[in-house]
């Protein structure tokens, strides 16, 4: 089973504008939106949820009428997730699961448990199979999210035959990022040249390195800022890192992610003519290893 993550090191680099209309070039595989936080390829796939399920992640306390009012655990608790009253009650989006309250509480009446923060599915669009997710406000379990998906899109490709698993990244450095990237046969790292733009890219190779995986690079809208695109050019060469390709400012990225339509489906897009020799050489690196 080959898997390739579109990652970048920040939001806005048009990271899903690549990876949906990737969605329709690759053949026999599996889309997973890997971005459990601000899920948004669905938008672009059409796709249809046919199975559904739930994510619980960290522990939270939870006081039971037991509670003789004491304190100790309002005392004792560092992330002032404690709420005094008759009966005290514990803030969920506050509270880190630590335990502390349980500890000091003299008449056991804190409970440690798991409490929901997500759910993830699994959809279709045409014969395409689509696993992605969506964390609950205020929750904070995106990596073990993002691994549920990654799990899920595994079983659904062994299932149905699939060879390849086209994974939509969250983006930035966190651990929802790297569990996008870690264990994948390359990454493709989209990036713009902005001054935020360089910096982010610097901070994701760093961690694609830490993790030990390949990448490529993808300027987006290398046009806008011809001087900072150089600088990026200059900056790989150093590096050594490869430059897959570079994609000008396309106003038919806005007019189809306005219809709500990958830009593959674009006539004339140069974006889609670009993205479509993207297509090609990720094909060339995967079936080479
Ligand atoms: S588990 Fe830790 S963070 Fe949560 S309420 Fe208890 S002491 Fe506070
Ligand atoms: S320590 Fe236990 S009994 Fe005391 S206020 Fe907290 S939950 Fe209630």
């Amino acid at each position: 089973m080959k898997q390739i993550a579109i990652i970048s090191g920040k939001g806005g680099t048009g990271k899903t504008t690549l990876a949906g209309s990737l969605a329709y070039l690759f053949e026999n595989h599996v889309m997973a939106d890997c971005d459990v936080d601000a899920p948004n390829l669905h938008l672009l796939l059409n796709s249809e949820k046919k199975e559904s399920y739930e994510f619980f992640g960290n522990k939270k306390a939870e006081i039971t009428d037991k509670c003789i009012g004491c304190g100790r655990c309002l005392i004792n608790c560092k992330f002032d997730a404690i709420i005094p009253g008759e009966i005290y009650e514990v803030d969920k989006y506050a509270c880190e699961g630590c335990g502390v309250c349980k500890l000091a509480c003299p008449v056991d009446a804190v409970n440690l448990k798991k409490g929901k923060s997500g759910n993830f599915y699994y959809s279709t669009s045409k014969n395409l199979s689509f696993c992605h997710a969506q964390l609950l406000p205020g929750e904070e379990t995106s990596g073990g999210l993002v691994a549920e998906v990654r799990k899920l899109a595994q079983k659904k490709a062994e299932q149905e035959g699939k060879d390849i698993i086209l994974i939509d990244g969250a983006p930035g450095i966190g651990c929802a990022a790297t569990s996008s990237m870690v264990g994948t046969d390359f990454a493709i790292i989209v990036t713009e040249p902005t001054v935020s733009g360089i910096h982010d890219l610097e901070r994701i190779v760093e961690t694609a390195k830490n993790l030990r995986t390949d990448f490529y690079i993808v300027i987006n809208k290398f046009d806008i800022n011809i001087e900072k695109t150089m600088e990026i050019k200059h900056w790989c060469r150093k590096e050594n890192i490869e430059i897959l390709a570079e994609i000008p400012f396309d106003k038919s990225v806005i007019e189809a992610s306005r219809n709500s339509k990958p830009v593959i489906f674009m006539k004339d897009s140069i974006s889609a003519k670009k993205i479509e020799k993207i297509y090609n050489k990720m094909l060339e690196k995967l079936f080479r290893r």
